[in-house]
């Protein structure tokens, strides 16, 4: 770094080149970024065990010349209930040039469904060769366009403002490494954009926040045969609960009196045998919404329906049923000002490449939820990731490319301005 820095100081025009457009903005060499996503997408590496994705992400920043005390790890893996093998990885440089401190991130993890999946190049697309995995793009084709982004600039001696480039762990099992990030790791970014799932055109400016659920329905067990009326069946509770929220509209697209939000029961288990009234039914749901209040009156109306049912279901010596229910926030919605400087960035290096910018709000959270949160307001990119946590998932080739050369010119704070 020190050496590219001098190199750079012989040319003072590209100092202060941050959108004033006197130098052309640097250009990704896209068949190596092709070449590394293709070996970040070979790694095995789901959520907790990201050990192998890190240790690659850190040696090739060595080999491209970044100075070993640049990076820190954090131990975020040790506050999450996975454990895990690492931390998030950060590399921070001071800038060739002043202006504010940007980052760049993406998270290394995929979901169990990519375990073993071997990437193919087939045309304009990566597939996975396996037709029973997913492909693993989200998130590791972020991960490439970060990384691809900070190689560049270290091989090359970009010239750069402070930067900070960030891969993330844990963040398909509740976003947990951008949760218990290690802020100071990160010198204060004024602009942040996280690079995941979707188009590269699509800024997401805001995301859903989300509520999960746990509910215990506790019955009276009883022969099925010869004592049924004694039995209080667990069963029923769970049945009559959810066909409440389903006929009242409270599951699935919820919309009500203009404000919108999602739930859903996911997960139903209970039972053991069929001659036996069931006594315990577990479920698991959650509910979605960009509303706080509105999240929470979904939430109310699953608690309500399931209490009521409890009541509902009784048997011949009149007891009823018991439900108890757990809930907690996983993310909490954000939505980013209108004239958020990191999303004016993106929607002008995302014109500079040629494409046309749209903002988006987010349905599933995301790290940048938790960034935002934490005082780090962050615009969400696609890299080209198309069906993820599916067998389908493919990758578009064309659309990563311009995501590399969109994170490039972010990195270097090279997209136009105004
Ligand atoms: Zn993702």
């Amino acid at each position: 770094m020190a050496e590219s820095r001098k190199k750079k100081s012989l040319r003072p025009s590209a100092l202060g080149a941050a959108g004033l457009g006197e130098e052309k903005p640097p250009e990704p060499d896209l068949r190596q970024a092709q070449k590394l996503v293709l070996e970040l997408l070979a790694l095995p590496g789901r959520s907790g065990r990201e050990g192998q994705v890190v240790r690659f992400i850190r040696e090739r920043l060595l080999e491209a010349g970044a100075p070993r005390d640049a990076l820190r790890d954090d131990q975020s893996h040790r506050h999450t209930p996975l454990g895990g093998e690492v931390g998030n990885l950060a590399l921070k440089l001071a800038g060739t040039h002043r202006g504010p401190r940007r980052l760049l991130m993406a998270h290394t993890d995929t979901v169990p469904l990519c375990e073993g999946a071997r990437p193919l190049v087939r045309g304009n697309y990566v597939v996975p060769a396996d037709k029973a995995t997913a492909l693993g793009a989200d998130d590791r084709a972020g991960a490439a366009v970060v990384l691809h982004a900070a190689m560049e600039i270290l091989r090359r001696g970009l010239p750069h403002p402070p930067l900070t480039f960030l891969w993330t762990v844990q963040e398909e099992v509740g976003l947990y490494g951008a949760r218990f990030l290690h802020l100071a790791n990160l010198g204060r970014p004024r602009l942040a954009f996280n690079f995941d799932g979707g188009s590269p055109e699509k800024i997401t400016v805001g995301a859903t926040g989300g509520y999960r659920m746990e509910i215990r329905i506790q019955g009276v067990a009883s022969h099925a045969g010869s004592a049924p009326e004694k039995g209080v069946s667990a069963v029923v509770i769970a049945s009559l609960a959810i066909a409440r929220l389903h006929e009242e509209g409270w599951h699935g697209l919820v919309e009500k009196d203009g404000r919108q939000g999602t739930s859903n029961v996911g997960v139903i288990r209970g039972g053991e045998a069929t001659n036996v009234v069931t006594p315990y039914v577990e479920i698991r749901a959650e509910a979605r919404s960009h509303d706080p209040q509105f999240r929470q009156k979904i939430v109310r109306s699953i608690e309500n329906a399931f209490r009521d049912a409890a009541r509902a279901v009784r048997c011949s010596d009149g007891s009823a049923g018991r439900v108890e229910i757990e809930g907690r926030l996983d993310y909490e919605a954000f939505r980013l000002a209108g004239d958020e400087p990191g999303a004016a960035a993106a929607e002008a290096a995302v014109r500079d490449v040629g494409g046309e910018p749209m903002r988006a709000i987010s349905n599933g959270g995301l790290d940048a939820n938790w960034l935002t949160a934490r005082g780090i307001p962050t615009v969400s990119l696609g890299c080209g990731q198309q069906n993820p946590h599916t067998t389908a998932e493919r990758l578009s080739l064309p659309d990563f490319r311009q995501a590399c050369r969109i994170a490039l010119r972010l990195a270097t704070g090279t997209e136009s301005s105004g």
